[in-house]
């Protein structure tokens, strides 16, 4: 049995759907297919709750925004024939209705799982009608009822015993299965998600429930790339790749897999192939289990959407240990995650994922011990296997505000280039 995971920019289109269904009907046997929301809905969601959650006026706007992308996609592929679409789309935009009808909770992270969930769910109640008119017996599994999580909303944990057991079932028969990515649900029906760009981790915690004999991710690229070659000319493909060169790149902030992907999968060995969706042919990269010499090129790393943060305590008391683990503590609380960590005496810098909800609470809860500084305006770029002369290419005259170098990485903080 194999897993496939199609995201996003998969499925951004009508065509996208139709080339889906072209690759899923050459698959012979048991397959399950694990779909994220359609181009760029969870961000267009992420509008939704955010402007919810704010009591903001534009909400109802930004509902519309979501449900004229989906419709403007569902009349290509339906045409006249909308009885069957029409009667599973419509309840979800009715609850996603309610739901903004309704006053937010105090819960920010609830309210978003709740709203940006249904990018999920729309694009695999799309994506399994279409098939169904296609001649594709898919079955249509709700991930909700067997990815269990605890309720640590927007960053769930997810308890492999219990979706075990749960997915087993789900999944048990010899068929083609559609579900969501990144969602998921707790053992009382709450719904929650596993962090942005978590549907490759969904992919994998599947593949290794259901002992996949391999994970397939379908891309708008033609594998591992050493850039990304939508801001570089000159990338190449990396063919092989091992577990542990795969988790220190998608840790770096590489798009091509979320970093908690590998681990469910080297935990059982399955491989993860990562090919291009446009040329599914081609051989594309694989990564796996390898302990011999891998001759990388320097990969590097630009990833955006950061905010350097520099904390100074206000009575100037060292940075200790204590003080650490508490500013962990709070971003932890905030979801905010740390892409790069540096201290002095005195006063200490980060590198965290941008949030505007959460980031400004955030800096409000810190604001009576530290004087806090930030610069919204920052990429974080890092360098694997860097070598003199891609550091001098990349960075060049730029202004550096914080520089890290080991052995194999260079990381540099630096001003956003408008390109
Ligand atoms: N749709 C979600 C996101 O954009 C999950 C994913 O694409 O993997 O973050
Ligand atoms: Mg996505």
């Amino acid at each position: 049995m194999k897993v496939y995971k199609f995201g996003g920019a998969s499925v951004k289109s009508a065509d996208g759907v139709r080339n889906l269904c072209g690759i899923v009907s050459r698959e012979r046997g048991k397959l399950v297919v694990v779909i994220s929301a359609m181009g760029k809905m969870t961000n267009a969601l992420e509008v939704v709750a955010n402007s919810f959650f704010s009591h903001r006026p534009d909400t109802g706007r930004a509902l519309q925004a979501v449900i004229d992308y989906h419709e403007h996609i569902v009349a290509e592929l339906f045409c006249d024939n909308r009885a069957e679409i029409d009667a599973a789309l419509s309840p979800l935009y009715d609850r996603l209705r309610r739901i903004l009808a309704d006053k937010p909770s105090l819960s920010y992270d609830y309210e978003y799982d709740r709203i940006v969930s249904f990018g999920e769910l729309i694009s695999t109640t799309i994506v399994a009608t279409y098939m169904h008119t296609q001649g594709i017996g898919a079955r249509f599994v709700d991930v909700r009822g067997c990815i269990i999580t605890d309720a640590n909303h927007r960053d769930a944990n997810v308890n492999m015993e219990i979706s075990g057991t749960l997915c087993r079932k789900a999944f048990a028969e010899e068929a083609i299965y559609v579900t969501q990515g990144f969602i998921a649900g707790t053992e009382t029906n709450q719904t929650t998600t596993l962090g942005r760009e978590g549907s490759d981790y969904s992919a994998a915690i599947l593949a290794n429930l259901l002992d996949a004999e391999s994970v397939t991710i379908w891309k708008d690229v033609p594998g591992v790339m050493n850039a990304d070659p939508k801001l570089y000319d000159d990338v190449k493909i990396i063919p092989l790749l091992s577990y542990k060169e795969a988790i220190e790149l998608s840790y770096c902030g590489a798009s091509v897999i979320h970093p908690k992907t590998v681990k469910p999968l080297k935990n059982k060995r399955i491989p993860l192939h990562v090919k291009s969706f446009v040329r599914p042919d081609e051989p594309g990269s694989v990564i796996e289990e390898f302990t011999g010499r891998l001759d990388l090129p320097p990969i590097y790393i630009n990833k955006n959407n950061q905010v350097l943060l520099s904390l100074t305590p206000r009575d100037f008391s060292f940075i200790a240990e204590e003080r650490l683990s508490k500013i962990f503590a709070v971003l932890a609380s905030y979801r905010l995650k740390s892409s790069l960590v540096q201290t002095s005496a005195i006063s200490f810098s980060l590198c965290v994922d941008y949030n505007e909800v959460n980031f400004s609470k955030m800096v409000e809860e810190l604001h009576d011990e530290y004087e806090v500084l930030y610069n919204t305006d920052v990429e974080l770029i890092t360098i694997r296997h860097y070598t003199k002369e891609i550091v001098d290419k990349l960075i060049g005259e730029r202004t550096v505000f914080v520089e890290q170098r080991n052995r194999l990485t260079a990381r540099f903080v630096v001003p956003v280039e408008r390109r």
